[in-house]
């Protein structure tokens, strides 16, 4: 057997994962919330459980929660997806993205990776045949996107760019003069774009999301992919949804009847019923942003260093004063010997690289944050 995935082993979020609950460590690692979502919302997956709404949804989604969806960003980026032909409803975003690179991606097409990046993006296009071609953002610089050396990597093969803002795992976010730099250098070639959205409600300190879709350029040749999982607390769950203009939503949609065909009908109806009520996830930004300060107030004495995420529910931070160690050393000693386990963020990398940061997940209630912090601080 001549394996298509030589260099793939077991995610760092599972491996983290499970040294923390080895190791019975605080696990701010692997990108989860560890407190429950809305009774609102379970009482209503019950409901239609019970209701018998347990056979196959339909390829698309279910219309009501299609037509929510178009709804939702209709009101807040005054944009106009049609819910039949142009909203589809998939299993999570990990299902969005594969399904989108697979949509567009043939054999030796080049696709633009903005390094750190989340990890299925690159298996998902050498899967397909493709190549990824990786621009590199560091710490030193807060990760700002320069657009000429985006540009500079751009050539007749290149078939796809993925964004992802707010960005897991730094935190930062796309601005205006950002998709107004992209849509400059894109404008007169043919490729396409994914933007990983699934952040789109965890933003703070008043900041806007820029979501590619509001800019007409990028939005008639994005797929924009979003995860009710980060929304409403439930990653479990796995269901998210891919908004793409007519013509590329039916591409995708030949790959998830093939990939998946439906995803889960009860929750489906219970997403469409609790996102009627826009306050449950306009109220998601400052309940984060809550969480993040948390967070950073329990590890001001630290000796770790951090510019505060402007978005995600991840927090980085640079521990260079503390010791010389590699990422990935740390993290495990750190889970091992003081009980809190966290991702080190050169895995988000193709290459090695000794930038010393770690990320930790502060979607957490307060009680472990404080936990964390305490024993974070004694480093
Ligand atoms: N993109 C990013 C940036 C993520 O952080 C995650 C997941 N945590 C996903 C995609 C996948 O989302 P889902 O769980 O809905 O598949
Ligand atoms: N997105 C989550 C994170 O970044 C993990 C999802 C997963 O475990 N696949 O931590």
């Amino acid at each position: 057997l001549i394996s298509k995935q030589p260099n793939t082993g077991t995610t760092i979020f599972t491996v983290m994962s499970k040294l923390a609950s080895e190791h019975g460590a605080l696990n701010l690692s692997q990108g989860f919330p560890n407190f429950d979502c809305s009774p609102i919302l379970t009482e209503l997956v019950n409901h239609y459980l019970k209701k018998g709404m347990n056979q196959y949804a339909p390829m698309a989604g279910i219309q009501a929660l299609r037509e929510v969806i178009a709804q939702k960003v209709s009101d807040l980026y005054q944009v106009h997806y049609h819910p039949d032909s142009e909203v589809t409803v998939v299993c999570g975003a990990t299902e969005a993205l594969y399904a989108a690179i697979t949509a567009v991606v043939h054999h030796g097409d080049e696709v633009i990776l903005l390094e750190p990046c989340y990890d299925s993006y690159a298996p998902a296009v050498t899967l397909n045949g493709g190549v990824p071609v990786y621009v590199t953002l560091t710490p030193e610089n807060d990760y700002k996107i320069d657009w000429n050396i985006v540009k500079g990597k751009i050539n007749e093969r290149t078939k796809l760019i993925i964004l992802n803002t707010p960005h897991n795992p730094t935190g930062t976010v796309l601005s205006q003069e950002d998709l107004n730099s992209l849509a400059e250098i894109i404008k007169d070639t043919n490729i396409f774009l994914i933007g990983d959205e699934v952040y789109e409600h965890i933003i703070f300190d008043g900041l806007a999301h820029w979501s590619l879709l509001r800019h007409p350029i990028l939005k008639e040749r994005s797929f924009i992919c979003g995860s009710f999982g980060k929304t409403f607390h439930v990653t479990g769950w796995k269901v998210g949804y891919c908004l793409a203009p007519k013509q590329l939503s039916e591409e995708f949609r030949k790959v998830h009847q093939w990939l998946t065909f439906s995803t889960v009908t009860p929750i489906q109806y219970a997403l469409a019923d609790f996102l009627q009520d826009p306050q449950n996830y306009l109220s998601i930004p400052s309940f984060y942003q809550e969480k993040r300060d948390k967070f950073l107030a329990c590890i001001k004495d630290s000796r770790f260093t951090f510019t505060p995420a402007k978005g995600s529910f991840f927090q980085c931070v640079n521990y260079e004063r503390i010791t010389d160690e590699n990422d990935y050393e740390l993290a495990i000693r750190l889970t091992k010997e003081i009980g809190v386990a966290s991702i080190p963020v050169s895995v988000f990398y193709h290459k090695k690289n000794d930038f010393k940061i770690l990320r930790f997940c502060f979607a957490k209630d307060d009680e472990t944050l404080e936990k964390a912090g305490e024993k974070l601080s004694k480093l």
